[in-house]
């Protein structure tokens, strides 16, 4: 893969790169997408990897579908499908790990100890062995992200971490691998995430902006929703990921929600000053 990279490198080419943990859907696809209208050689890889995930999380289960990723990704002229196997990744003797000062440790990595350790510390890996010029990863993920472009600066890294939008279905529920786990009652409760979202999206459109209202505006739907369980409901700043004491600048409200086994993140970026206010779900 170093190879191949350095090639396009020395070609003068712009790499663009995907990277993803495969069972891959519309979501993937359009950071795929996006990354084949800047960039070319486009590389994706596939790698379930083991160090996010937590004891007694989904590791072993988590959905793989290689052989109709692969199909997928060929059709989308994507040049070049990286899927190493854990043995390559980490041989045995391992011993590196990076982990994002304050940003990984709030929200998901309070949830997810360790999770944020496991994400920064393969994809600086990848991203040495790929070497991009860009690198492209969704919204729905907005922490990961987050810490993401905070290690690329904080490392000199010659990546750029691009952020593309959330990619949805039609009834407003993100697109996600673990959607597969939904039973069919889960799958239309699921819709709860959007629907919160969206309503606080209406009332900051109205001129809400105090965070503890929308926050029980949104306590409000989901409790509405017997099947979902929320792990947290916030608002904070988008460049800090600290709560605010009012909406200003950019701001995110953050749901991670528990439906049976199957635990689904989304999130609402609203970007608010004196004259204007945008709100994107
Ligand atoms: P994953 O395979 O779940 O690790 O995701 C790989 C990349 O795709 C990450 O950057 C995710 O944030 C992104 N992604 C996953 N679902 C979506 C979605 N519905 N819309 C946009 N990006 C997504």
């Amino acid at each position: 893969m170093k190879q191949v990279s350095r090639q396009a490198r020395e070609q003068g080419r712009v790499i663009g790169f995907v990277p993803t943990m495969g069972a891959l859907h519309a979501g993937h696809l359009a950071l795929v997408e996006k990354a084949r209208r800047e960039a070319s050689p486009v590389i994706v890889s596939i790698f379930v990897n083991p160090k996010q995930f937590g004891p007694g999380e989904d590791y072993e289960k988590y959905p793989r579908a290689m052989e109709s990723d692969a199909k997928m990704l060929r059709e989308m002229g994507v040049d070049v499908l990286f899927a190493p196997s854990a043995e390559e990744m980490y041989p045995a003797g391992f011993r590196t790990s990076v982990s994002v000062e304050g940003l990984g440790d709030r929200l998901e990595g309070r949830v997810r100890p360790g999770h944020f350790r496991g994400v920064a510390t393969v994809v600086l890996k990848l991203l040495e062995i790929v070497a991009p010029r860009l690198a492209y990863f969704g919204r729905k993920d907005a922490q990961q992200a987050r810490m993401l472009a905070q290690m690329a600066s904080d490392l000199a890294l010659d990546s750029e971490i691009v952020v593309c939008p959330i990619v949805r279905e039609s009834d407003g529920l993100a697109m996600s691998s673990r959607n597969a786990y939904l039973s069919p009652g889960e799958r239309q409760a699921a819709t709860v995430l959007f629907r919160a979202l969206d309503s606080a999206r209406a009332a900051v459109i109205a001129g809400e902006r105090d965070p503890q209202r929308l926050i029980a505006a949104m306590r409000g739907v989901l409790a509405g929703e017997p099947l979902a369980s929320p792990d947290y409901v916030e608002i904070v700043s988008e460049d800090s990921f600290e709560p605010v004491a009012r909406l200003r600048g950019r701001c995110l409200a953050l749901l991670a929600v528990r439906l049976g086994k199957t635990r689904l993140l989304d999130n609402l970026l609203m970007e608010v000053s004196d004259s204007e206010v945008r709100c994107t779900l």
